[in-house]
């Protein structure tokens, strides 16, 4: 029997190594992993879960977040799938 954790995923907001966008990033815990992916080009990568993993996730967002200023269209990233190039 797998014991499940309901975890629900995370979703911020960070440039992808991909696709070049700045997207929305989710990030859905797997027991010692969590997969992190774009939800754009669906590019995925595995990460360790650990407990840092939040506070690395908030101080991106921090970081974009004071980009707004410069690069207003980052307010329009707040759903799975937007994207946007800020040339
Ligand atoms: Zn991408």
């Amino acid at each position: 029997m797998i014991n499940k954790r309901e975890v629900k995923p995370m979703l911020h907001r960070q440039k992808c190594k991909k696709c070049e966008f700045y997207t929305i990033y989710q990030v859905v815990p797997v027991g010692e992993k969590a997969i992190l992916s774009c939800t754009h080009c669906e590019y995925a990568e595995e990460i360790p879960w650990d407990r840092e993993i939040k506070a690395t996730f908030k101080s991106k967002e921090k970081f974009l977040k004071n980009l707004e200023e410069l690069y207003p269209e980052l307010q329009e990233l707040k759903n799975p799938g937007d994207h946007t190039s800020l040339d």
